[in-house]
Order: structure tokens, then C-alpha cells, then sequence
């Protein structure tokens, strides 16, 4: 389909028109393929389909015309030669690692991590006799001492989840192609609008497309983008025989999802950042990151790389576990919800729903306190999210 990439557009353009390749009914919005086969003309032609000498679709295990419009659209956006979407954001980052790794390999990834990519890194990994580095994603030093020659592949979320940790990633995706290893970024907290990996080189991006990308809550997505070569010579096989495949149906509202969500990012982005300047002056609460406040520890870095502070507030309350449960009971329009990038604001206590199942140890390295709570701003009025904040915080007094 790169025949339809329209280099010249620019990104709302592409939002809403990249990839779309309509068919002989010429409908407005992307057709949904809701199919799992497809018909060949002649024995002729599936043999030739199969050789690889006939474009079109096979089984939609391999590609689906639905799937592959959202994979065109979302590799125009995020600056990236080629994508293979998948069921979830997991299936992503699972496959963005297991596709080019084997036994003998070392990985150094940052400590603060999502819940499940630190399982596969620090669980699974390791019983296939993959060796696993991790460091403070903030401390180039630590970064400077663990890749090494022999490494692999670096693995880093920025910003983090929770604690909202960036990583510069000039230096590091430096650090590891000066040995020879590749670079893989879960971009999901970013999101192709805010921060472009890609643009730094970094060899592999990862998506889930059930936080920003749908944004409404509906449905679960994933995407690895990397150059064609890449997909070609490790993640093609990989993903058509084990099958994580994306449905057809996920794929268009994710396409549907894609159209709006610059638009909804700038707004989400706007609140935020509103909703942390009037935390950080609450004296209930004892610290609060944003990556868009100026005491944001990583401010400077935070302005290089990031055309927003992003739609994630991370806050400690004075107190603890009990203190948190009562502000989180007592909002009224903030859902209490592990969710996040959704129009409807979601808060969270990382200690016991995302991060429960790293340990305390864990938690304590990398700054996730009881007190701790992660908002999601959505895009409902500001005021109102301001109203309802503030009455929780009260109560809790
Ligand atoms: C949610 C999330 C994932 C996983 O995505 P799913 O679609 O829920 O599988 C991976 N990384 C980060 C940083 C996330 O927030």
C-alpha cells in the first residue's frame, strides 16, 4: 500500500486520510472486511499468492484490508517505515522481543516499567536463558554501565508508568547502536503526537492502541512499527505463526480512533496540565509529576523531546494507603479505573491494582509509595475535574 503514502501531507491529514484504500463501492469511511479468507481466482493464483508473486490478502491470521489501512494510517503518523498490528499492546511487546531474541542474548531495559513488561522481562525472559539487566531509566551513568558488547536489545518506556521517568532518547538509543544493539521504546504513554522515537532512531516502537489510539474505552489493540527490513526478516513469521493477530473490527475503531486523536490529545494534554498546577498547591498533597510542570525533575528533557507533558498525572498524598482509598472514594466524576488516555478522567492507586504484583521491594526502587495515585485526564470540562479533585481532597482532611 505505499503507493497511497502521500509524503507531503501533514499529520492531520494524515490522520484522518492516511492509509485509506476504499473499495469498488467507493464508501467515505474505511470499510469493514469482518473476514477471516479470502477467494482466490485460480489454483493459479493462490499458489502465486502463497510464493509471494501475487499481492493480496491469504487468511487474516496474516493481514486483513482493514487491519492493513490502520497499519498504514498509524505508520505515517508515527514516522515509521512499516507496522504489524496486533490484539493488545502486550501482544506488541511480547512479540517486538521474543521475535528477535534467543537464548544467549542480554537485554538491559529501565527498571520502571508497566506491570506486564516487567513480567516478561524479569519472568519469562530469564527461563529462556535471556540475561536481564535493569537500570534507573533517569541515570545515564547506570545506562553507560550495563550495555555493553553482546547486548541486544534496550528496552524503555518513556515516560514511565507510573512514576513518569523519561529517558533521554538521543543518549541511550546512542549508547546502545554505538554496541550494536537494537532499540525497542513502548511509546504508549507518549503516543505518536507528543514524542516520535522513530525520529531518534530507535529501531522498534510499540503501541497499545486501547489507551489514546481508541480513547473511548472500547476495544484492546497493539502495534510494533520498525523499518520494513525488520518486519520482513524477524517479526513477519513470527507473528503469522503464533497469531496475534488484530480483528478486523478492532482495526477500524482504532482507524476511527486515529482521526481524532491529535485533536483529543491537545485537549487532554490542556487539562492536565491546568489540573497539576492547582495539585501542586493543594497542601494535602506532598509531590506531583508532570512532565509539563516546571518542577517536573526532567523538565528540560521533558521540553526536548515531548511537544506536551502528556495526559498523565502522577501524585503522592500525605498519608498512605488509607489516605488514598478515601480521596479515591471520594470523587464524584473521576472513575476509579486502571485504565488510561480515556475521555473520561480515570484515576488509579498503583501499590494495589497495576504495580501490585511487582512487590514492595520493586515498588520502593522505583518510587511507588503507598500515598501514591496516577490520574488520567480526559476531556471532560476542566473546571469540573478541578471542582471534583478538590472536593475529594477536602473530605479527605
Ligand atoms: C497499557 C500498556 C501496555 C499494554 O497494553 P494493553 O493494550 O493493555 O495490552 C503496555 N505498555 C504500557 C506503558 C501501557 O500503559
Amino acid at each position: 500500500m505505499n503507493d497511497k503514502r502521500q509524503s507531503g501531507w501533514r499529520s492531520r491529514t494524515r490522520a484522518v486520510r492516511a492509509g485509506l484504500d476504499r473499495s469498488p463501492h467507493g464508501e467515505t469511511s474505511e470499510a469493514l472486511y469482518l473476514n477471516s479468507g479470502f477467494v482466490y481466482d485460480s489454483a493459479e493464483q493462490a499458489e502465486a499468492r502463497f510464493l509471494g508473486d501475487d499481492e493480496g490478502f491469504i487468511y487474516s491470521r496474516y493481514g486483513n484490508p482493514t487491519v492493513s489501512m490502520f497499519e498504514e494510517r498509524l505508520a505515517q503518523i508515527d514516522g515509521s517505515e512499516a507496522c504489524f498490528a496486533t490484539a493488545s499492546g502486550m501482544a506488541a511487546v511480547f512479540a517486538a522481543l521474543l521475535c528477535q531474541l534467543q537464548s544467549g542474548d542480554h537485554v538491559v531495559a529501565s527498571r520502571a516499567l508497566f506491570g506486564s513488561c516487567h513480567y516478561i522481562l524479569t519472568q519469562l525472559l530469564p527461563r529462556y536463558g535471556i540475561a536481564i539487566d535493569l537500570v534507573d531509566g533517569a541515570d545515564l551513568e547506570q545506562w553507560r554501565g550495563a550495555i555493553k558488547d553482546g547486548t541486544t536489545v534496550v528496552f524503555f518506556e518513556t515516560p514511565s508508568n507510573p512514576t513518569l521517568d523519561l529517558i533521554d532518547l538521543e543518549a541511550v538509543i546512542g549508547l546502545a547502536h554505538g554496541v550494536g544493539a537494537r532499540v525497542v521504546v513502548d511509546n504508549v504513554f507518549s503516543t505518536p503526537i507528543l514524542q516520535r522515537p522513530a525520529d531518534y532512531g530507535a529501531d522498534v516502537v510499540v503501541y497499545s492502541g486501547t489507551k489514546h489510539m481508541d480513547g473511548q474505552g472500547r476495544i484492546l489493540g497493539g502495534a510494533v512499527l520498525a523499518s520494513q527490513a525488520f518486519i520482513d526478516d524477524h517479526l513477519m513469521n513470527f507473528m503469522r505463526h503464533t497469531g496475534p493477530a488484530m480483528s478486523a473490527f478492532n482495526a477500524w475503531v482504532l482507524l476511527k480512533g486515529l482521526e481524532t486523536m491529535e485533536l483529543r490529545l491537545a485537549e487532554q494534554c490542556r487539562n492536565a496540565l491546568s489540573i497539576a498546577g492547582m495539585l501542586e498547591n493543594n497542601p494535602a498533597i506532598e509531590r506531583v509529576l508532570y512532565p509539563g510542570l516546571e518542577s517536573f525533575p526532567q523538565y528540560e528533557l521533558a521540553q526536548r523531546q515531548m511537544s506536551a507533558g502528556g495526559t498523565v498525572i502522577t501524585f503522592d498524598l500525605r498519608g498512605g494507603k488509607e489516605e488514598a482509598f478515601k480521596f479515591l472514594n471520594g470523587l464524584q466524576i473521576v472513575d476509579i479505573s486502571n485504565n488510561l488516555g480515556d475521555a473520561k478522567s480515570l484515576i488509579t492507586h498503583p501499590a494495589t491494582t497495576t504495580h501490585r504484583a511487582v512487590g514492595p521491594e520493586e515498588r520502593a526502587k522505583v518510587g511507588i509509595g503507598d500515598g501514591m495515585v496516577r490520574l488520567s485526564v480526559g476531556l471532560e470540562d476542566p473546571d469540573d475535574l478541578v471542582e471534583d479533585l478538590t472536593a475529594a481532597l477536602q473530605k479527605m482532611a
